[in-house]
């Protein structure tokens, strides 16, 4: 399978990619290319130019500041998996990205890819809801920042203009007393996620201060369980208080459902891997 015919453009900048977008209407952005690729061999994207940022150094990267982790859109999962200042400072990335694909992916695919490409069965957006995520666009007027849980707009839609390149990913580190926990339910070819479950808390002693629950692959963006999460402030986070704040709370409207799951079956999914993800959070706290 052949793509249809396009121009290429290798930006050495983030500015000139910028531009290029803005001469180029119908243009992609090119990063590992382990999903624009396939989409264009298969003629689902005929894009009339591919600019490829992939040699654009400013955009590697994991940097630790103060309250502040910045992730480059074009780190690799397998750089974050590999990462030490995540697994230390943020081990639920970390152990997202190295449950992605397999090594081919991980060492070709970048974050900013994949939160770009929007698949509901990726496994990153959920993780980013949970991390509370910043997201930093680069356009044509220059950046702005769009927080994760407005970034996922619908199947395969993001809050990214056709003129504006991610550039990072921040957010904050752990803090003191929590814990998190990706899980996923994956296809076993692909490794992509039927379910994936990111969760995060917040422990002060024995009482939970804060809990964060998202969903990856039972909807079409992102499914956040806010309400799962207010349940259990307060609570603590014993057994019970999980299995009855996801009994009571958990409600998810329009499941995915197709060859692969159901979406009565991706729910069911949903209301096992978030009790078990948000039982190893509570137990890895610290
Ligand atoms: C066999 C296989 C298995 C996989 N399994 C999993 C899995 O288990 N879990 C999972 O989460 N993912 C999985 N993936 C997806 C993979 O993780 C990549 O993240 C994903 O393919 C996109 O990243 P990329 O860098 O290759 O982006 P590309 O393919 O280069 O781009 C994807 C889209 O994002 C846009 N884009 C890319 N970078 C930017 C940017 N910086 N700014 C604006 N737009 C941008 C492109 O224009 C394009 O529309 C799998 C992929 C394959 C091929």
């Amino acid at each position: 399978m052949y793509p249809a015919q396009f121009e290429y453009f290798r930006a050495v900048s983030v500015e000139e990619a910028v531009a290029l977008l803005h001469r180029h209407k119908d243009a992609k952005v090119l990063a590992g290319g382990h999903s624009l690729i396939p989409i264009m061999k298969l003629r689902l994207a005929e894009p009339a130019a591919v600019i490829d940022i992939g040699h654009i150094h400013i955009l590697r990267g994991i940097s630790h500041h103060g309250s502040v982790i910045r992730v480059g859109a074009l780190t690799t999962h397998a750089t974050i998996a590999s990462s030490e200042v995540l697994q230390n400072e943020c081990p639920l990335l970390s152990e997202a990205a190295g449950r992605i694909g397999d090594p081919q992916v991980r060492n070709k695919g970048t974050i900013g890819g994949n939160i770009a490409h929007a698949d509901p069965a990726s496994d990153l957006p959920a993780v980013l809801l949970t991390l509370g995520a910043n997201i930093q666009l680069a356009g044509p007027s220059g950046n702005r920042t769009v927080a994760a849980s407005d970034f996922f707009t619908d199947l395969l839609e993001t809050e990214v203009r056709d003129n504006e390149v991610i550039t990072a990913i921040d957010f904050p580190p752990l803090a003191a007393g929590g814990g998190a926990s990706y899980l996923k339910f994956e296809h076993p070819a692909s490794g992509y996620a039927i379910c994936g479950a990111a969760a995060v808390v917040k422990m002060d002693g024995d009482t939970c201060r804060e809990a964060r629950l998202a969903f990856n692959g039972v909807t079409a963006t992102p499914h956040d369980a806010a309400a799962v999460g207010s349940a259990l402030a307060g609570s603590t986070l014993s057994d019970d208080a999980i299995a009855d704040a996801l009994e009571v709370n958990l409600r998810i409207e329009e499941p995915l459902g197709d060859i692969q799951a159901s979406g009565e079956y991706r729910v069911e999914l949903a209301k096992v891997y978030g009790r078990r993800a948000l039982q190893q959070a509570r137990n890895r706290a610290r």
